[in-house]
């Protein structure tokens, strides 16, 4: 393969794509102001946030341990050593990535990169200088950053989600503005910490898409540990006093409609980076919200620029981001190849977490596709009892007609890791009796994929549905 590419921004869809392209012996250069690949989910995204969550999972599991006779003492928190920790998570696996990419002998580039035509970048060095470089083919990969509300004034105490991942303080109070995923989850670190953490959302519920049975075992537990979750409610007015941040809020049932916060925390969703300097040189053209319009395979209307990841629309995630990756490589290498999945994972790291995956509940209905859910409640699940946490929910959505498995949803403590045999049963046409008859271990999480699907003929083993007439 004698093909001489460049991919654009080292964070999952760039890296994959650049690392891939090199295992297929193109000639690969890679461009990223940072030290080593990792863009923002390895250095200000899922990576620290993970890594943060783990130790409010244990937190929290050590005040719940109470319940079951064993009581430990209220943690003291060494931020430092919290801040350490997380950054060396970050640095080991972006040095991981920097290590990966040598072996492969992708020329990292650290700089700013702008085209200068569709064949030609001229990349800003991060040591100084500029350097003009052509290339056959340029895959970009540039991501995203925080969007933001306006009118925000400047100040220290307001935060985007790369200010909160940076721990400086442990405040007394935190408001979150918007109630979506990264939000949640930076306010449930906040919390375990020891911060009053209040979540404010403009529409009637949080995680805006995701299956209401999904996310109702969720609201209730962060009710507890959250100091409230203001729904179909709006920051109208922000203003920086001695005290912290003054907002006025508009809404329902308002306890009061000037608040103030130590720290506000604003999520409000993510704008692609497509401000690309000298874009306007290429054929690359946008659609809704400034994405770049790719087709199948992620060529842009520029026959030799692609696009992947954040930049190439919804859903903004990593593993989406990677995946496309590989297609737009394999459509470069001449591949058969086109970007097409039944099923794209998306997971809430939250206590407990939320994953779906294919079709939900919720889209069904706004399309208007006839499906059957069929639901088994972690209440009937062995091993969420042992775990005490019989709160959970496992849901899958079926054909009808064909009884194909077409969506599963679940709720619960590591649904994360469970989703993937839905993604695998929704990706191979898996109908209900393929997961019912895959015998599953005990005692398991997983098993309930297993009854949910028994349910949906209601012979679940430890589900009794008295027989109708
Ligand atoms: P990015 O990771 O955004 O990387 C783009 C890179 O390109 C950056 O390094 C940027 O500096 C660089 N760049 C931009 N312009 C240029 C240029 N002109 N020249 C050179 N380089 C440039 N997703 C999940 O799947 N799971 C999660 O748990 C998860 N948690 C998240 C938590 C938080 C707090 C945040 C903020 C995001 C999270 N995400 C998560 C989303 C995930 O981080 C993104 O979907 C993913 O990083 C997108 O990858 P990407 O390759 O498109 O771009």
């Amino acid at each position: 393969m004698s093909k001489n590419i460049a991919v654009v921004g080292g964070g999952p869809g760039g890296y994959a794509a650049a690392f891939y392209a090199a295992d297929l012996g193109m000639q690969v250069t890679l461009i990223d102001e940072a030290v080593n690949p990792g863009g923002v989910c390895l250095y200000v995204g899922c990576i620290p946030s993970k890594a943060l969550l783990h130790v409010a999972a244990l937190i929290n599991e050590a005040e719940h341990a109470k319940a079951w006779g064993v009581e430990f003492s209220k943690p003291n928190i060494d931020l430092n050593r919290l801040r350490d920790f997380k950054n060396s998570v970050v640095n080991r696996l972006t040095g991981g990535l920097g290590q990966l990419s040598k072996q492969r002998k992708v020329n990292y580039v650290r700089g700013r990169a702008g085209f200068v035509n569709s064949n030609t970048l001229n990349v800003r060095m991060a040591e100084g200088g500029e350097q003009k470089l052509s290339f056959d083919n340029i895959i970009l990969a540039t991501g995203s950053r925080p969007a933001m509300i306006p009118g925000v004034p400047p100040s220290q105490r307001i935060m985007d989600s790369t200010a909160a991942l940076e721990l400086r303080d442990i405040p007394k109070t935190l408001l979150v503005i918007g109630g979506g995923y990264i939000g949640l989850e930076l306010g449930t670190v906040y919390a375990a910490l020891g911060t009053k953490v209040t979540v404010v959302e403009m529409l009637p519920q949080i995680l805006t898409g995701a299956d209401r049975d999904l996310v109702n075992p969720l609201a209730k537990r962060l009710e507890k540990k959250f100091s409230s979750i203001m729904l179909n409610t709006k920051v109208v007015e922000m203003k920086e006093t001695a005290d912290g941040i003054k907002v006025r809020l508009d809404g329902p049932n308002l306890a009061a409609p000037e608040q103030t916060f130590e720290k506000v925390l604003i999520s409000v969703g993510r704008k692609p980076n497509t401000d690309i300097e000298g874009l306007d040189k290429t054929r690359v053209t946008k659609v809704q919200r400034g994405f770049i319009e790719t087709d199948l395979q992620r060529r842009t209307k520029d026959p030799v620029i692609f696009a992947i990841g954040d930049i190439a629309g919804e859903p903004m995630l990593a593993h989406k981001a990677s995946h496309e990756g590989r297609v737009a490589v394999e459509a470069i290498a001449g591949k058969k190849t086109t970007f097409e999945p039944r099923a794209i994972p998306a997971v809430v790291f939250t206590d407990p977490e939320i994953a779906w995956c294919g079709l939900t509940e919720t889209e069904a209905q706004a399309k208007n596709i006839p499906v059957k859910v069929s639901r088994f409640p972690w209440a009937a699940s062995g091993r969420a009892v042992t775990l005490d946490r019989i709160e959970g929910v496992t849901k899958l959505v079926i054909d009808p007609e064909t009884e194909r498995v077409l969506g599963l949803g679940i709720c619960g403590p590591n649904a994360g890791e469970m989703i993937s045999e839905g993604v695998l049963a929704v990706e191979m046409s898996a109908v209900v009796d393929d997961l019912s008859l895959t015998i599953h271990p005990h005692p398991t999480l997983s098993e309930t994929i297993m009854e949910v699907a028994e349910a949906y003929h209601n012979v679940s083993t430890h589900i009794y549905r008295p027989k109708r007439g």
